[in-house]
């Protein structure tokens, strides 16, 4: 069972490498802000409660995405695993997780933080191009005053998470600038050299 979390600030890489390391390791990657997206773009009630938070780069209530969540790992694909790519991000999330995975026996394997300079951040999140019905678009969360507000929220609710993670020994820091296939090869490394088997 391995359970992984990437941590890092909106523009670090989360979901271009979780879904690299996932597949590396034959595991799901579970982004939340993926599932946000796919709940607004469908107008599903979830959807229409989460999307004014997601156009103001502001995070969705912990009880709603905490359910969200939760029920995601009920699904079988998580049965040998998972990678979580944008949970947790406050620390009542971090808390619930701790729950949500004692109830079913498991802990986390490893934190992978990923590093990347506030310049290079915005850089990345201002030319940042999504796939959206085979159109390539931006964001509407990657405008310049949104991308601020949201490192500003990644400051004050996510930064503490590594700390804490730090304090229980289960924190990797990686330095995710460059190239992409190098970030990911720096990833499977440190998560390997922690005693958490790759092959
Ligand atoms: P992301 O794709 O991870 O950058 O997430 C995009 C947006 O989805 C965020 O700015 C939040 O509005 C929302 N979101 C994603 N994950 C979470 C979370 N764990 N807690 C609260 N809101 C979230």
């Amino acid at each position: 069972m391995v359970c992984l979390l990437l941590l890092g600030p909106p523009g670090a890489g989360k979901g271009t490498q979780g879904q690299l390391v996932a597949s590396r390791l034959s595991i799901p990657p579970i982004s939340t802000g993926d599932t946000f997206r796919a709940h607004v773009a469908a107008g599903t009630p979830l959807g229409l409660s989460a999307r004014g938070y997601l156009e103001a780069g502001d995070l969705v209530p912990d009880a709603v995405t905490c359910a969200m969540l939760s029920e995601r790992l009920t699904e079988p694909d998580t049965a040998a695993g998972f990678l979580l790519d944008g949970f947790p991000r406050t620390t009542a999330q971090a808390e619930a997780l701790q729950g949500i995975l004692a109830e079913r026996g498991h802990e986390l394997t490893r934190v992978i933080e990923l590093q990347v300079g506030a310049a290079e951040l915005v850089e990345r999140l201002s030319a940042r191009r999504v796939v959206i019905d085979g159109q390539s678009l931006q964001r509407s969360d990657d405008t310049p005053d949104t991308i601020r507000h949201r490192l500003e929220v990644y400051q004050r609710e996510t930064v503490p998470l590594s700390d804490w993670y730090g304090s229980l020994g289960l924190l990797s820091r990686v330095d995710a600038s460059g190239d992409v296939d190098e970030v990911t090869a720096r990833i499977l490394d440190s998560f390997s050299r922690n005693g958490a088997g790759v092959d």
